[in-house]
């Protein structure tokens, strides 16, 4: 089973893939958890270009967002043939923090969502999206807290253009796809909560 979890920065999706990850292990299932830019070589270059540090030339500029759209896409093949076709294949329980629904709304919000659409549409579906929905504020006030360097698109200006972005990409896809929406802002908890139970419905199936 292939299940995706989405969100803004900050919304949680990384803490609550480990979360979900350890509390199915303890249950018995194989799990393998992953994250959109993967850790492959697309996926590296990918957050290298996030943060500046890809090493371009002197004087010439940052990547086009549509080279990154396409990086991103291109990241998404190769991590489904390294990654997640073959754990897949033995049966395992797949946690992806990010996926198709990021690219519809981080790249969507400077491209047109059905360019991005359409360069993803080699992409499997997941069996089930979680969508773990904050009000970009509080998003911004836990990337505050969390510190770190800042990434191209947190900046708060961009994340509300993303967390409306969002609501698109998930209108566009949910007649195809399964995704629920999670309130973020519930307790690390009863997120957790809220996602296993999900999760439970997809995995007796
Ligand atoms: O999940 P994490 O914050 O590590 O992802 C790194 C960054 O990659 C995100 O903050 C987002 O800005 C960017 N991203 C993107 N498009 C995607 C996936 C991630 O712009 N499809
Ligand atoms: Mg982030």
């Amino acid at each position: 089973r292939f299940i995706v979890l989405e969100g803004l920065d900050g919304a949680g999706t990384t803490t609550q893939t480990e979360r979900l990850a350890s509390v199915l292990r303890a249950e018995g299932h194989a799990v393998v958890t992953t994250r959109e830019p993967s850790d492959g070589p697309v996926g590296t270059m990918l957050r290298q270009a996030l943060t500046g540090r890809l090493g371009l030339p002197q004087g010439r500029g940052p990547l086009a967002q549509e080279t990154l759209a396409l990086l991103f896409a291109a990241d998404r093949t190769d991590h489904l043939h390294a990654r997640i076709l073959p754990a897949l294949e033995q049966g395992k329980v797949v946690l992806c923090d990010r996926y198709v629904l990021s690219s519809l709304a981080y790249q969507g919000a400077s491209l047109p969502m059905d360019w991005v659409n359409a360069v993803n549409s080699h992409a499997v579906s997941p069996d089930l999206t979680l969508f773990v929905g904050v009000d970009p504020q509080v998003a911004a006030t836990r990337r505050a807290v969390r510190g770190g360097p800042a990434e191209l698109f947190e900046a708060d200006e961009a994340q509300r253009r993303i967390a409306t972005q969002y609501l698109k990409a998930i209108e566009l896809r949910e007649n195809h796809e399964r995704i629920v929406h999670i309130d973020g802002e519930l307790s690390v908890e009863a997120v957790t909560e809220e996602c296993l139970a999900e999760v439970r419905q997809v995995l007796a199936r």
